[in-house]
């Protein structure tokens, strides 16, 4: 059972005045209802989906509940809730001002999935659009496809009517771009592995001096939700690495790997490196051992001891010889019953009819990854 988050524990992210977005993607409807049961409908998310809020009244998880449990199609309901992350400049992971690439360019990753219709969409190194989890979905909806990348990406949705922007950078972004630029020699660019671990490591400086959090150099928001039906949906959204070579593509918008969905069974959904993530396709993994029987929590263990496993090249290990990196895992079961696991300790929000909280993910491992 994961344990509720003390206030002292509780570091809430600021909310800077938003800037709503509004565009809608167009919608087939209300999904059809494959089954009805007594299913307490649970919203569950990484940490952010219960800290930032846009200047609105309400988080994602919040937001996602209302909407679900109001009778709104649950992918639409997650959605929704991802879209007040993805639209906060405070939330420097996802959307508008998440940390941009080497270049100084915010690219976008998204996918969500729609259990009862079994339907996916997907996006992947999207610019310009502050809302990828809506494109994702209207890939899902609008397309025989599952996956759309790059300016070709862009160009689907401006033809859908999003408003595409030059920059999604904030000021913020862009200064913590500038600073990260300043601490690399870009001389070192003839020796491609040396440049790439000085690349890194600067990042990680800067997390270490304070000026990133944790989550924040690898962002993310993953959002899934049963509603009393058990029909179950998720979405994952994220301006992915800091830092990343252009075009890099991590597990967030790949389909078994930054999310799995199966209506008969649950869902499971990923932040942090997404390059463990990827390897072994974790989610699609915990969602297959759910349907042998495991637990959400033992099932989402099993994946990070096989991450752990597979974590073998040396410039990955801390000093005690485990990952030197977080890796969460956020599980529904179709059942309602969920867990949040991690790599080293960690925070997931809930929502359920009693409220939204902070809760304690279950770590694999003690200490942090840089211990
Ligand atoms: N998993 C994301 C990626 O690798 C980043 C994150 O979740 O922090 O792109």
């Amino acid at each position: 059972m994961a344990k509720k988050v003390t206030r002292r524990e509780f570091v809430q992210t600021t909310t800077a005045a938003g800037m709503a977005l509004g565009v809608a993607t167009p919608s087939l409807g209300q999904a059809p209802a494959i089954r009805t049961g007594g299913v307490r409908p649970i919203v569950i998310a990484s940490n952010n989906g219960h800290t930032v809020k846009n200047g609105g009244p309400k988080t994602c998880v919040e937001t996602a509940f209302e909407l679900m449990t109001k009778g709104t199609d649950v992918l639409e309901a997650l959605v929704a809730g991802v879209n007040v992350v993805e639209l906060d400049p405070a939330d420097s992971g996802v959307g508008y001002g998440g940390l941009p690439n080497a270049e100084g360019v915010v690219q976008l990753d998204s996918c969500c999935m729609h259990g009862p219709r079994k339907r996916a969409g997907g996006v992947a190194c999207l610019e310009g659009i502050r809302t990828p989890s809506k494109v994702a979905h209207a890939v899902m909806e609008q397309t025989d496809h599952h996956l759309l990348v790059g300016k070709d990406a862009q160009r689907f949705a401006a033809g859908l009517g999003f408003t595409v922007e030059g920059d999604l950078n904030t000021e913020r972004s862009r200064g913590l771009w500038l600073e990260w630029k300043r601490r690399i020699d870009p001389e070192h660019y003839l020796d491609p592995r040396k440049r790439g671990d000085a690349a890194m490591g600067a990042g990680l400086a800067m997390v270490r001096d304070g000026l990133i959090d944790a989550d924040h150099f690898w962002g993310t928001i993953n959002c899934d939700g049963v509603n009393a039906r058990g029909e179950v949906c998720g979405v994952t959204t994220t301006s992915g690495l800091a830092w990343k070579i252009p075009g890099r593509v991590g597990d967030s918008p790949i389909l078994g790997a930054g999310l799995y969905v199966d209506n008969e069974v649950g869902a499971a959904g990923s932040t942090g490196r997404g390059e463990a993530n990827l390897y072994g396709l974790c989610s699609f993994l915990i969602v297959e051992l759910m349907r042998q029987g495991r637990s959400p929590k033992d099932a989402g263990m099993e994946a990070l001891r096989r991450v752990q496993k597979n974590t073998i090249e040396k410039r990955l290990l801390n000093a005690r010889g485990l990952p030197a990196f977080g890796l969460n895992f956020y599980v529904v079961n179709a059942k309602g019953e969920h867990a949040g696991v991690s790599m080293y300790a960690s925070q997931f929000a809930v929502c359920t009819e009693n409220g939204a909280e902070i809760m304690k993910t279950e770590p694999l491992l003690p200490g942090r990854a840089n211990d």
